[in-house]
């Protein structure tokens, strides 16, 4: 199912760099209505099951550190074709690919440490808000 939603997480990094303000104001810019937002930290079990579709991977271990090693910002977003365009303006997942003015290239340094988060597809979307929102949380 189509939607125009997708969720996005300003990561620990992020947070720590004291960025929020600028990330979100790039994400306002470029048209995307915020439809639930809060500032939170996830659990190791939380990473894990966020994340589970990378279970195998070798960088496993050290993605669950990185998330939950302090807050993050959770928010569902609007726009139309709100997955696809969100993935353009967040840029390639390392920063060293990712295109100029994308949210990657200008606060992301690695590709492990890469400053946001955003939804590869309108089914992972849905998946993803509902992880971290319930219903009256969400305009
Ligand atoms: N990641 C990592 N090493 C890698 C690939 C990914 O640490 O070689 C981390 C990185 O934080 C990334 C997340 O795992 O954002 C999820 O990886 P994915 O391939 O889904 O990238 P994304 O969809 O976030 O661009
Ligand atoms: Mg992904």
């Amino acid at each position: 199912m189509a939607t125009n939603r997708t969720f996005t997480m300003l990561k620990p990094d992020a947070v720590e760099k004291g960025h929020i303000g600028a990330i979100l104001e790039k994400i306002s810019a470029s048209g995307f209505k915020i439809v639930a937002m809060k500032l939170t930290q996830m659990t190791k079990h939380d990473a894990q099951t966020f994340y589970a579709i990378h279970s195998e991977r070798p960088f496993f271990g050290e993605l669950v550190e990185y998330m939950t090693r302090g807050p993050i910002v959770a928010a569902i977003l609007e726009k139309e074709n709100a997955v696809d365009d969100f993935r353009t303006l967040i840029g390639a997942t390392n920063p060293a690919d990712a295109a100029d003015g994308t949210i990657r290239k200008l606060f992301a340094n690695s590709i492990s440490e890469n400053a946001i988060h955003g939804s590869d597809s309108d089914e992972n979307a849905a998946i993803e808000g509902a992880f971290h929102f319930s219903g009256r949380e969400i305009f």
